[in-house]
């Protein structure tokens, strides 16, 4: 066992020290030092996970009057273009006016 393993593998999970791990801590001062570290991180991270806040409960949930008109918007987008495709009338008087003065011809007789 070296060092970065060690550190490696108590930097994972360092509640738990196998027989190699225990090996390597007993004789190696730079991963004491590490392992202090790492148990003092876990320790205010444990704390830190631990506080109680006061339950205070969430208004309900209120539409917005924005939500409103933006699909108010959109429905009227939605039925407009439908009634542009279901009446060809529509959609072949809208292709002339766009397209006869483009192209400068005209398909009327
Ligand atoms: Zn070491």
């Amino acid at each position: 066992m070296n060092h970065e393993e060690f550190q490696r593998t108590t930097g994972a999970d360092p509640t738990h020290l196998n027989e190699a791990l225990r090996r390597h801590l007993a004789h190696c001062a730079e991963c004491v030092e590490y392992y202090a570290d790492v148990l003092s991180l876990e320790a205010r991270l444990r704390s830190a996970l631990e506080i109680s806040l006061p339950y205070r409960p969430l208004p309900p949930a209120r539409d917005s009057p924005a939500v409103w008109w933006y699909g108010l918007a959109a429905a009227f987008a939605l039925v407009t273009i439908a009634d542009w495709f279901l009446s060809p009338d529509k959609w072949l008087r809208t292709v002339k006016a766009i397209l006869v003065p483009i192209i400068g011809v005209s398909t009327s007789q």
